[in-house]
């Protein structure tokens, strides 16, 4: 397994990004959103999402990211693209720092 798909497993565990932002808990099953433009596409450069539910199609009380896009999504929510990989990064590296101090023994 390479080190961007053990990243991809990471963010899976953590569940919904979006969630954890808008209802302060997240939500399975997620999908990997691709973040920006199209031609900004990079593996690294993802979140989980929930599917169905922020990701597309939507769910009770959820907008989706697709097909409405980064202007909708940001001005359901008040935040976006930036934020959610902001907050993602966040939550990997608590997990990394966790499994670090158990390691090490505090
Ligand atoms: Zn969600
Ligand atoms: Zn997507």
């Amino acid at each position: 397994m390479t080190p961007v798909e053990l990243y991809h497993l990471e963010l899976r565990d953590i569940g919904c990004i979006a969630c954890l932002m808008q209802l302060g808990k997240p939500s399975w099953p997620v999908a990997i959103h691709h973040l920006f433009d199209p031609s900004q596409r990079d593996d690294w450069l993802v979140v989980a999402l929930c599917e169905p539910g922020h990701h597309q199609h939507g769910k009770a009380g959820i907008i989706p990211f697709h097909p409405g896009g980064e202007r909708r999504f940001r001005n359901t929510y008040g935040f976006g693209e930036v934020e959610m990989l902001k907050r993602s990064i966040e939550e990997v590296m608590k997990v990394q720092f966790f499994q670090r101090a158990l390691f090490h023994g505090g």
